[in-house]
């Protein structure tokens, strides 16, 4: 169940990009609420053409998160539908996706990537409590709404943006592609359990700490899948209370990644152990 949007109370800016079998625009929509009218922001996400029989994935997608509402998942306003065009309607986030961001920024403290972090884990708390799986955790399907200020106590503000299609219908490069962010056990299966999201919080913990860096970035599909034959691991975080979490989190038996009320505790005692100015990224350039 979802809200329909009219294709004509929708204007179409720029092009922001194309994400997976979708095209991304900035744009508004209007509408009436007291015999008065008003001009919302939004992101439209197109599904592509060539892709139409993902149609119903796409708008499950939607659905998932129009019913749930938590500060930090991204607000999704409906979906709209002219002619043969599949659109998802959602809140424009100001400062963008999160790996972006952390990329073209030189220096981003520690505090406020543990602020991120911790975020991250309350959204993710409160989907293992309403026991939905999102499938597909990455920072760049995190969105920043605030920057904030390390300086000024002004905290950073994310959302989480809705997990798109199905990876049942995404084919075999593309998941292949989301190593090693896709939990291993969903290759072979291509379905989603809460224990898969674990996984995924530990390759996006390791990707805001490596500030915006993909995992096992330039690695092509066979060595990628041979990784996770492997059973290897990412490089190890200078920090090792922190390398610690995110190997709890990309275990590859399911069943023994840590819950998030344990993954809120641990990121709780990094934040207060008082040593988050001697730890920046290995890779960090300053
Ligand atoms: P996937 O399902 O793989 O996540 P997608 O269709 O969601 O694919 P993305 O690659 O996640 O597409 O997003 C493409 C780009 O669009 C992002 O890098 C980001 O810059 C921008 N973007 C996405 N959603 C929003 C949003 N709600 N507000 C502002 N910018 C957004
Ligand atoms: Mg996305």
């Amino acid at each position: 169940q979802f809200h329909m949007i009219k294709h004509e109370d929708l204007t179409w800016s720029e092009s922001l990009g194309q994400g997976s079998f979708t095209h991304i625009f900035r744009g508004s929509k209007t509408d009436q609420r007291d015999g008065v009218t008003h001009s919302t922001e939004v992101l439209l996400k197109v599904l592509d053409a060539n892709h139409k029989n993902c149609w119903e994935s796409f708008f499950e997608a939607a659905s998932l998160m129009s019913q749930i509402s938590h500060k930090h998942l991204l607000l999704v306003y409906g979906i709209s539908v002219h002619k043969s065009k599949n659109i998802m309607v959602q809140e424009f986030v100001k400062h963008g996706a999160l790996d972006l961001y952390l990329k073209k920024s030189t220096s981003v403290s520690v505090s406020w990537k543990l602020d991120v972090a911790k975020q991250l884990a309350c959204a993710l708390n409160f989907l293992e409590e309403k026991n939905i799986a999102h499938g597909n955790i990455c920072a760049k399907n995190l969105l920043l709404a605030r920057e904030g200020d390390p300086s000024t106590d002004n905290s950073p503000f994310i959302k989480l943006s809705d997990p798109g299609i199905s990876m049942a219908l995404l084919g075999k490069d593309v998941v292949l592609d989301r190593i090693p962010w896709v939990a291993p056990e969903v290759l072979n299966t291509l379905e989603i359990e809460l224990e898969c999201d674990k996984w995924s919080f530990g390759s996006t913990l390791w990707e805001i700490f490596n500030n915006g860096e993909a995992p096992l970035q330039g690695l092509d599909p066979i060595h990628k899948q041979q990784f996770y034959e492997h059973f290897s691991n990412l490089p190890a975080l200078e920090w090792t209370e922190l390398a610690d979490l995110i190997s709890q989190c990309m275990q590859y038996q399911p069943e023994l990644r840590p819950s998030c009320r344990s993954i809120i505790r641990q990121l709780n005692s990094l934040i207060t152990s008082g040593n988050t100015q001697m730890y920046t990224s290995p890779f960090m350039v300053t």
